[in-house]
């Protein structure tokens, strides 16, 4: 495996407490600090990119906020080019359902039940008021450029380095390696063709687990088989 990053350290709080991203976040110990170049669509800005220095990544400083998102939207377009397929949902769901322990009762959808301790949770109260854009933009002509001037990637840069078959690609899909390199796999999130909405964390790490089983000759888990429920609008 080829790994830049250096050890953790046990007495280090900051990479141990998911609330303390702010804390290391343009700490140059913790953060490579790369920012992209101008963006020539972004009033040629350049856009932080914070990624981790440590060893297994930038879940070393992530905020574990864990969102499985919604896998028929995001691995049905990665397994809909050709040579893509074995990204589909339903051989890539199984990862996830096996990676969630669920607390609540077993389904088709979710992992096996886990012992869990159940904390008690204050409810946090929150402003359902529009912080952003903000008042001062409301035509359909001001939000491109309000775009340009405030977006970020909230810490998930992705897909810049698909995986696929045509000449624009990166890694070809199966095994996911560089085109021409026949013993290097390549599984982070600049490979994957698209994401849905959901924080990537999960959603990596489930081709990663999908890919290491494969390389290392394990039997693919059994395709998730059950069926999908599609909302429109007209049934309701
Ligand atoms: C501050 C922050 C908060 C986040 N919060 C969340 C969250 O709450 N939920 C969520 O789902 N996602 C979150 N993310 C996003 C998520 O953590 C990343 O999208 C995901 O970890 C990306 O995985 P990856 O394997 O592509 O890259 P990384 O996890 O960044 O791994 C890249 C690895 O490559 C190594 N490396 C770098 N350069 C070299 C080199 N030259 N040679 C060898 N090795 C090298 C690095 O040390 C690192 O181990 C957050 C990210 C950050 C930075």
């Amino acid at each position: 495996m080829l790994e830049a990053g250096h050890s953790h350290r046990t007495w280090d709080v900051l990479t141990q407490m998911p609330a303390a991203l702010r804390m290391v976040i343009g700490n140059s110990l913790y953060d490579r600090r790369y920012a992209s170049e101008p963006e020539p669509h972004m009033d040629a800005r350049r856009v932080n990119h914070e990624r981790d220095r440590l060893l297994v990544g930038s879940s070393s400083i992530n905020g574990v906020i864990s969102k499985r998102g919604n896998p028929r939207a995001a691995l049905e377009r990665w397994a809909s080019d050709p040579g893509t397929e074995v990204w589909d949902c339903a051989r890539c769901l199984p990862f996830s359902k096996r990676m969630e322990p669920c607390v609540a009762e077993t389904c088709e959808w979710r992992g096996q039940g886990a012992a869990r301790e159940l904390r008690q949770s204050v409810p946090v109260g929150y402003d359902t008021g529009e912080r952003l854009p903000g008042h001062s933009v409301e035509t359909g002509g001001e939000i491109p450029a309000w775009f340009a001037q405030d977006a970020e990637t909230a810490y998930h840069p992705s897909c810049a380095a698909r995986l696929s078959t045509d000449q624009l690609s990166v890694p070809y899909p199966e095994p996911p390696r560089p085109h021409g390199v026949e013993r290097l796999r390549v599984v982070a999130a600049p490979a994957a063709p698209s994401f849905d909405n959901a924080n990537i964390y999960a959603p990596v790490t489930r081709p990663a687990e999908k890919s290491t089983e494969s390389s290392l000759g394990s039997t693919p888990l059994p395709p998730f088989t059950a069926g999908f429920h599609h909302y429109r609008a007209q049934e309701v």
